[in-house]
């Protein structure tokens, strides 16, 4: 039974899309505030979390930023304005999936449904040769169970999770440093050369992971496919 986590501060909503995902089969846990969301996070065992985006306790993509430091669970938010929907929209927070206030339930348990089934739910998803399990924070290439540290996976992670899309430097920062101030922006480099080695031991003649010359770095899909 996948476990869901749904931040949201008003109860009317809440019953709403508590009653819509259990008769879905889903278990649901409900908190108001984000802090108590995120300590639960932090325990793990969740399979997808929904954030509304106004919180007592703070902003849901503030949250969502907080969440992506240590964890790739999936994302849905509900919001309400169309000016959210643009900055989700354009993934920049590193959400998975949005509804519109006012949503009907059903639609938003079939979201639900759908990203579970291409986020891997129980079976982990196979990209161009990697496996991931996040749940479990690891990933396997090529059947290979890789030996990260915790920003090589998380920004293999990030780049594994939309192929072909390149990310400049300050976007990985942003997304995967809890405290991007504190690094210095070579730190990324330094990351990805280490990270390209281990895959390299692995597979000498693929190199998933492509430079764009001042722009910033890409999952190549294809690359293992063939
Ligand atoms: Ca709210």
């Amino acid at each position: 039974m996948p476990r869901i986590l749904l931040i949201e501060d008003e109860a009317a909503i809440a019953d709403t899309v508590v009653y819509a995902l259990e008769t879905e089969g889903f278990r649901v846990t409900w908190k108001t505030l984000g802090r108590e969301g995120l300590a639960l996070l932090r325990e793990g065992g969740l399979d997808l979390a929904v954030l509304d985006v106004g919180l007592p306790d703070g902003n849901g993509f503030e949250l969502c930023k907080q969440i992506r430091t240590f964890s790739q669970i999936p994302i849905i938010f509900l919001t309400a304005r169309s000016e959210e929907i643009d900055r989700i929209v354009g993934l920049e927070i590193g959400a998975d999936d949005y509804v519109t206030k006012p949503f009907s339930p059903r639609e938003l348990a079939a979201r639900v449904k759908a990203i579970l089934k291409r986020s891997g739910g129980v079976a982990a998803p196979v990209v161009g040769g990697f496996e991931i399990d996040r749940e479990r924070s690891l990933i396997r290439y090529q059947g290979q169970r890789l030996d990260l540290t915790r920003y090589e996976y998380l920004i293999l992670a990030l780049l594994l999770g939309r192929p072909e899309r390149i990310f400049s430097r300050e976007e990985i920062m942003d997304r995967v440093w809890s405290d991007p101030a504190e690094s210095f922006d070579r730190a990324v480099d330094t990351h990805i050369k280490t990270l390209r080695a281990k895959l390299r031991a692995i597979r000498e003649d693929e190199e998933p992971i492509r430079t764009h010359r001042g722009m910033g770095y890409s999952f190549s899909g294809a690359v293992s496919e063939a």
